[in-house]
């Protein structure tokens, strides 16, 4: 099959053998498969990914990069043949997603972060038969193909634990932050405020479900934040609490920018008691000064991925139309664009998904 391979730390399209189905395996197409930022990642950063994925049990551990890596874990595919075992609750040409995972008797390989299976950037792939999830009736391919970088987001919200009241404010309007705001619009947040430097970016943060975007370059996202979560007719304080400032609504904040200092910046501006949530993902080492958090006493909570039932609801929100994901998908490539769709992404002005179509010329 055809196929954009991770060799050397570059792409290129070669012709790599046809994956065979195992027992309770299925033999899938790819129909769309959209790039992540966590692939731009991979490829620049490898080793470091490896690395960290040993003392963390996180994603990324186990490939062998001297040997080809095919990417891609954002799918939605069709089904083509079913391998042993199989109880072919889906027939041959039922459209289906899945958890990015590959459960095996030695153990779950990550689609698209694995040297022994391809994920989505080569026409076919291999799933457990027990983890597709049927596309809901008439829901696009390319938006079924969301539910993963979506899950993300959702799965974000979920780890806030959000009680009711709290005004949030997500710093970087990428992917991420993206399916963050649509977590939270459909968790009904309110008023969801977003910051982020590129026009383009903040132009999708509404279109997704933002109340407010920010220019961090013009407004400070916190004194924004601020003015937008005090409570109403509350006063300054009195008495013992005189000039302790208003009073306001609960914080929320959620990093979606994933580069060295942003966490030590939301810090420095979070209001008091707030929770940070880190969904962006930082590769490499990166400061805080934990008095700043501790004057303040801050909740940060690190999040990674979703569980299976957040990834199912979330191809429930997408089927349902709870998510705008019209706006999202900005490009289509075949597997000959993926390295210029790679270098593409790098400039936020341009595009927020782009989807690989491994079977388009
Ligand atoms: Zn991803």
């Amino acid at each position: 099959m055809r196929a954009a391979v991770m060799r050397d730390r570059k792409l290129v399209v070669d012709t790599v053998p046809d994956p065979e189905p195992g027992p309770g395996e299925v033999l899938v197409k790819t129909l769309a498969c959209g790039i992540c930022g966590s692939d731009l990642h991979a490829l620049k950063h490898a080793d470091k990914m490896m690395e960290m994925a040993g003392d963390s049990g996180g994603v990324g551990g186990g490939m062998d990069l001297s040997r080809d890596v095919v990417m891609g874990h954002e799918f939605c595919v069709e089904v083509v043949d079913h391998g042993a075992g199989c109880h072919k609750t889906l027939a041959p040409g039922s459209r289906a997603c899945s958890l990015p995972v590959l459960l095996r008797a030695g153990g779950p390989l990550g689609i698209g972060y694995s040297n022994d299976v391809p994920g989505g950037y080569g026409e076919y792939m291999l799933l457990n038969e027990m983890m597709l999830l049927p596309v809901p009736n008439g829901l696009a391919t390319e938006f079924a193909a969301l539910t993963e970088p979506m899950a993300v987001g959702w799965h974000a919200v979920q780890k806030a634990n959000l009680v009711g009241g709290e005004v949030p404010l997500v710093i970087g309007c990428g992917p991420v932050g993206l399916a963050v705001i649509a977590g939270l619009k459909i968790a009904g947040a309110a008023p969801i405020i977003a910051a982020d430097f590129s026009p383009r970016r903040r132009e999708l943060a509404l279109a997704l479900g933002a109340d407010v975007v920010v220019d961090p370059a013009e407004t400070s996202p916190y004194q924004e934040w601020e003015q937008r979560a005090t409570l109403e007719g509350a006063g300054t304080g009195e008495g013992l609490f005189a000039g302790l400032g208003p009073a306001l609504k609960p914080a929320v904040l959620f990093e979606c920018v994933g580069v060295p200092g942003v966490i030590d910046q939301m810090m420095e501006g979070a209001p008091r008691n707030a929770r940070v949530v880190v969904v962006g993902v930082c590769m490499e080492a990166d400061t805080i000064r934990p008095l700043r958090a501790i004057g303040k006493e801050l909740n940060l909570q690190f999040v990674l991925a979703y569980t299976p039932q957040e990834f199912a609801e979330t191809l429930g929100f997408l089927a349902e139309g709870k998510i705008n994901s019209e706006p999202v998908v900005t490009g289509k490539v075949g597997v000959e664009g993926v390295a210029g769709a790679f270098e593409e992404l790098a400039s936020p002005e341009r595009h927020a998904k782009i989807l690989v179509e491994p079977w388009r010329s």
